[in-house]
């Protein structure tokens, strides 16, 4: 059966890269269309970031000059990579008629072409379809190494996101309304998307060099996307503390004894260096068990606030 489909795609800062990710789009539309796999009601939706540059300004006219194949998303102000995709992805989700979505990165590092696969495995029942990359050989030899690290970390966190799989999947309408349950405010969207359960699969991909523009995740926001990770999907981290905290107690109190009895054997030699050690360790753990904490209850406080995660100054579309 023909399904309606729409892309979601968020762009900050993206003049640059939009005029080829759309031409390359629509031309897999077209083809997408003449097989009878998606229905004239599909749509490519870009979500303007809050950029600073042209982006919006190229998103409209693409809608002005074929409404009938581009949307777009303008938000009231830079939100981040995924509340924008979330914006896009709840608004879309709403059109009547629409059967699944798939969001992928404006830049053209995600291959268009493994959309085919993603729409097959949806005709076959599957509600989510990850696309995950088959190669890091893009990235350089650090970011392959961090995000090695990183994913298998949140898996030994207990939190179950998919490896190598970013951004670029494929979504029914129907596990998106399940998306929408989840009320948080810090998105850590690879890792919720599995929380949804329903029937899910991956497709691979070979990802690709950045289209043109530079990346807008520098190494300071990948590992503070890192932390909001970890913090916001797992608890572990927490009971560390509490276990360390407890081997530190035992430990205390085993030495406590040895003290006591060299007291009494009468070898109190001054033990300076022994001493320093373990204020300096104490102190350093303490600190760090504090900054875990405080890192939850920024995040409790930012829940608690529930501001608006985003908000939709434009919603072009026909
Ligand atoms: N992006 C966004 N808002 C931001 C930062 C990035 O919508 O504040 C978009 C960006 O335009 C791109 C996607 O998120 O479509 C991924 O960003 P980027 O390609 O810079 O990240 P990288 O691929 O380098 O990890
Ligand atoms: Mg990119």
């Amino acid at each position: 059966m023909v399904k309606t489909l729409y892309m979601v795609l968020p762009c900050y800062n993206e003049e640059l890269v939009i005029g080829e990710t759309s031409k390359r789009l629509s031309e897999k539309f077209d083809r997408l269309l003449s097989a009878g796999v998606i229905s004239a009601d599909s749509r490519i939706c870009f979500v303007n970031d809050g950029s600073k540059d042209a982006t919006w300004e190229k998103i409209a006219a693409l809608h002005s000059v074929s409404p009938d194949r581009f949307s777009g998303i303008n938000l009231s102000r830079n939100r981040g990579h995924q509340n924008a995709l979330l914006a896009g992805l709840m608004t879309v989700k709403d059109v009547p008629g629409v059967d699944c979505v798939i969001s992928m990165d404006a830049d053209l590092q995600d291959d268009i072409d493994a959309i085919d696969g993603m729409l097959e495995k949806f005709e076959a029942g599957v509600e989510v379809v990850y696309g995950v990359r088959d190669n890091r050989d893009t990235d350089t030899g650090f970011k392959r190494g961090t995000a090695g690290l990183f994913y298998k970390l949140m898996k030994s966190l207990g939190s179950e996101s998919v490896p190598n799989s970013a951004d670029f999947r494929l979504m029914s309408r129907r596990a998106l309304d399940g998306l929408a349950e989840f009320g948080e405010v810090n998105l850590f969207l690879r890792g919720m998307v599995p929380l949804i359960g329903f029937k899910s699969d991956i497709v691979y991909y070979k990802r690709g060099e950045r289209f043109a523009g530079e990346s807008k995740y520098p190494f300071k926001k990948m590992l503070s996307f890192a932390l909001d990770g970890i913090t916001s999907m797992s608890a572990t981290p927490m009971r560390l503390i509490f276990w360390s905290g407890l081997l530190m107690f035992l430990i205390a109190v085993i030495s406590g004894l040895w003290v006591l009895l060299s007291h009494f054997i009468g070898h109190t030699a001054a033990g300076w260096s022994s001493l320093a050690v373990l204020i300096v360790a104490f102190g350093g753990l303490q600190l760090l068990a504090i900054g875990i904490i405080g890192e939850y209850i920024g995040k409790i406080f930012l829940e608690v606030k529930a501001r608006p995660r985003y908000l939709i100054q434009d919603f072009l579309n026909k």
